[in-house]
C-alpha cells in the first residue's frame, strides 16, 4: 500500500488543522436560519382559502418541456416546473432564452386565482450547467479533494447568482450521497466516501445556495439527494455494462444507513435546506419513495425537518405498476411534491380521486402544501409587493471572469499529485519544448464530465469559455517554449518534457454504471507512444472516479488526479507550472485492483494503492 509519505503526512496533518479551524469559523459566523414552522401563521390562513385543486396542484412539478400547454399552468394550479437534464428552452440554450422561458412560464401562475409563483427547478449541480457560457466547477468529487468548506460555500453563491440571472430559484443540489462502491456512475456526484466529509461539504454548500436568507433575491432554494443510501447499493452483475449499481437496492441495516447515509441529512436539516429529495433506490428492498419509515419517521418526525420532499423524476411510477396506487402510496409514506415531467394531468386527477375515496387524507394534502407554501414564503414569494420576474440586471455577473477565477482557484485545490518520483513536476516555464497529448488534454466537454449542457455531457466545445488543459499549457509557459500537440502520444521526438492526459468520457447516472473501470486502450497507447522517446511523461487524470491506473501509473514519472475540473483548466497549469503547490488529498480510496472495489476507509484488512487522504505535496527544491 503506498501510504502519505512522511512529509505529505506533516501536509495532511496541517491541512487537517487549518480545514477544522475553517470549518468551525464558517459555522460559528453563519446566523441559524429561521425555522420554516414560523411562517405557519400566513401559510395557514393562504390554505383556509384554497380548493382541493388547487392544493393538488401545488403539490405538482412538471418539466417544461413536456408542458402540453403553458396554460396548464393556471389550469391545473402548477406549483412547480423543471428542466430536467435535456429540457432546454425551445428558442435555444442562451441565457437569453432561459430567462425568457423562466419570465413566461411565471407570469402564468401569477395570473392564477392566488398568484401564487412557481418554483423552477434545475439541476444546477457544479455551476448553472445547463445554460451555454455558465462557469462550470469542478465536480463534488474534487471539491471534497479540496478540504475547504469556505470554498465550495463560495461556489455555491456563484452558482446562486448565475441561477437567479436566469429567474430560475431552486437547485436540486447538493448530491450529499456518500458513495461507497466507485463502480457507481454516480461517484463523482459525491464529496466523498466518508460521512463526515460530506456532511461538512454539504452544509457549506447549502449555506452558500440559500444564503443567509432565503428571501433574498441573490437566493436559491437547495435540494439534499438523494435520500438515503444511494450510494451503498450493492452490485448486481448484469446489463450491457456488466454491472447495475443505480437506482438499485441498498442491503444494509438501519444501525449502518444511520451510521454511514444519514449524517449528512441531519447536518442538512439542521442548517436549513428547504427540500430533500428521496432517492430512486430502494432499503432492504422497499423504494425510499415508498418507506413512510425514511420519509415521515425519521426525516420529518425525528429529525424534525419542516421543508417538504419532491420525489425523483418519474421515480413514483416506480413505486406500483399501477400509477394510481403508486401515487398513493408515496403519498401517504410522506412526499410532498411530485416530480412529474409528463404525466400530471393523470396525476393531478388520481390524486384528487385518492382524496375523495379516503385513500389519501386530506391532513396528508394539507401538511404536504403546508410544508410547501412555507418554503415559498420563506423565499419571498407570497410577498404581493414583490416581483417574482427574473432580475435580468444580474446577467453581468453570468460566466464573467470573477467566477471564472472562483472556479480555476477550485481546479488547483482539487488536484490530487499521486506521483513525483524524479521531480518531474512543477515543469519550468522556460523549458524549451513540451509535448502533450491523450483524447482530454484538449476536450473541454470531457473535462467538465455529465451534466454539463447535456444529461450526460458531451465530448469537445461543448460551451463557449473555458480553457483546456492544452490551451492553459501554452497561456502559461514562456514565449520561447515550444508547445506541440498529438492525440495519441506520437511527434513527441526532440521534447523535453511530455503531458499526456487520460482518463473518462462523459457520462452521467446509470450510464456510467462500470464493471471494470478501466483505462482506455488509446490511453494506454498514448502513454506509451510518449515513453517510447525517453522524455519524462507526466500523466493528467480525468476521471470521475478513481480507475484501476496501476499499468499506466508505473510507466508515468508523474501523476495527477484532476478529477472533472470543468471549463477553468487554467488551475491546472497553475500546478504543473508551481504557481500554485498541490494540496489537495484524497476523498476516496483508491482501490490497487477492481477485485477489491468496494474499498472504503475503516475495512478490515484495508490495503488500497492509496489511502483516503493521500497527496503529495512537491519535492523539497
Ligand atoms: C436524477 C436527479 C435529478 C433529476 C432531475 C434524475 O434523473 O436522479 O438527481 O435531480 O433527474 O433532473
Amino acid at each position: 500500500m503506498i501510504k502519505p509519505s512522511s512529509f505529505s503526512r506533516i501536509s495532511i496533518v496541517l491541512l487537517c488543522i487549518s480545514f477544522f479551524s475553517v470549518s468551525c469559523s464558517v459555522i460559528s459566523t453563519g446566523s441559524k436560519p429561521e425555522p420554516l414552522s414560523s411562517y405557519d401563521v400566513q401559510v395557514k390562513e393562504l390554505l383556509s382559502r384554497m380548493t382541493l385543486e388547487e392544493k393538488i396542484g401545488q403539490m405538482i412539478q412538471t418539466d417544461q418541456e413536456h408542458l402540453r400547454d403553458p396554460a396548464d399552468i393556471e389550469k391545473y394550479y402548477i406549483g412547480s416546473v423543471l428542466s430536467g437534464g435535456n429540457s432546454d428552452p425551445a428558442e435555444g440554450n442562451s441565457l437569453q432564452a432561459w430567462t425568457d422561458r423562466y419570465d413566461q412560464l411565471q407570469k402564468y401562475a401569477l395570473e392564477t386565482r392566488l398568484g401564487i409563483p412557481i418554483l423552477y427547478g434545475i439541476d444546477a449541480v457544479h455551476g448553472h450547467n445547463n445554460v451555454l457560457s455558465a462557469v462550470i466547477f469542478p465536480h463534488n468529487i474534487g471539491l471534497g479533494c479540496m478540504r475547504d468548506p469556505e470554498l465550495v460555500e463560495k461556489i455555491s453563491r456563484i452558482t446562486a447568482i448565475e441561477m437567479r440571472a436566469t429567474g430560475i430559484q431552486w437547485t436540486f443540489a447538493p448530491c450529499v450521497t456518500v458513495p461507497r462502491d466507485e463502480r457507481w456512475g454516480r461517484t463523482y456526484e459525491g464529496f466523498s466516501e466518508d460521512p463526515g466529509l460530506v456532511k461538512i461539504l454539504g452544509e457549506a454548500s447549502i449555506r452558500g445556495l440559500q444564503g443567509r436568507e432565503l428571501n433574498s433575491p441573490l437566493s436559491v432554494l437547495a435540494c439534499a439527494k438523494h435520500y438515503i443510501g444511494d450510494g451503498g447499493t450493492t452490485a448486481v452483475l448484469r446489463g450491457r455494462r456488466g454491472i447495475r449499481l443505480d437506482q438499485g437496492d441498498t442491503q444494509i441495516d438501519e444501525q449502518t444507513l444511520r451510521r454511514i447515509h444519514l449524517p449528512p441529512y441531519v447536518a442538512a436539516v439542521q442548517a436549513g435546506v428547504g427540500t430533500i429529495m428521496p432517492s430512486y433506490s430502494s432499503w432492504n428492498g422497499l423504494k425510499c419513495s415508498a418507506s413512510k419509515r425514511l420519509l415521515t419517521e425519521i426525516l420529518k418526525e425525528e429529525l424534525g425537518f419542516e421543508g417538504f420532499l419532491i420525489s425523483d423524476y418519474r421515480a413514483i411510477d416506480q413505486v406500483d405498476p399501477d400509477y394510481k396506487t403508486a401515487i398513493g402510496i408515496s403519498i401517504n409514506a410522506g412526499m410532498d411534491m411530485g416530480m412529474i415531467p409528463s404525466k400530471y394531468r393523470e396525476f393531478f386527477t388520481y390524486l384528487k380521486e385518492l382524496v375523495e375515496e379516503g385513500v389519501v387524507p386530506v391532513s396528508r394534502i394539507d401538511d404536504a402544501v403546508t410544508r410547501i407554501l412555507r418554503v415559498k414564503c420563506a423565499m419571498g414569494l407570497l410577498n404581493k409587493n414583490r416581483s417574482h420576474l427574473a432580475y435580468r440586471g444580474l446577467h453581468n455577473k453570468f460566466g464573467s471572469n470573477e467566477h471564472r477565477q472562483v472556479a480555476r482557484e477550485a481546479v488547483r485545490k482539487s488536484l490530487v499529485l499521486l506521483k513525483n518520483e524524479i521531480c518531474v513536476l512543477p515543469i519550468s516555464k522556460q523549458v524549451s519544448h513540451i509535448h502533450v497529448s491523450g483524447k482530454n488534454a484538449d476536450n473541454l466537454g470531457n473535462q467538465c464530465g455529465g451534466w454539463t449542457i447535456d444529461w450526460q455531457g458531451r465530448s469537445g466545445q461543448v460551451t463557449p469559455g473555458g480553457t483546456t488543459i492544452l490551451a492553459a499549457v501554452k497561456n502559461t509557459v514562456s514565449k520561447n517554449t515550444k508547445v506541440t500537440f498529438s492525440i495519441d502520444g506520437t511527434e513527441a521526438q526532440g521534447a523535453d518534457i511530455g503531458i499526456v492526459v487520460i482518463g473518462e468520457r462523459p457520462y452521467a447516472e446509470g450510464m456510467g454504471d462500470s464493471a471494470d473501470l478501466a483505462i482506455d486502450q488509446a490511453d494506454i497507447e498514448a502513454l506509451d507512444n510518449m515513453r517510447k522517446t525517453g522524455i519524462p511523461v507526466v500523466v493528467i487524470l480525468i476521471s470521475g472516479r478513481p480507475l484501476i491506473i496501476n499499468d499506466c501509473f508505473d510507466k508515468a514519472d508523474a501523476f495527477i488526479a484532476a478529477w472533472l475540473p470543468g471549463t477553468e483548466g487554467q488551475g491546472v497549469a497553475d500546478v504543473l507550472f508551481g504557481d500554485y503547490e498541490p494540496t489537495g488529498i484524497l476523498s476516496f480510496t483508491w482501490p490497487r485492483s477492481i477485485d477489491q472495489v468496494p474499498i472504503n476507509i475503516g475495512d478490515d484488512d484495508y490495503d488500497p494503492l492509496f489511502e483516503y487522504g493521500f497527496g503529495l505535496p512537491y519535492c523539497f527544491r
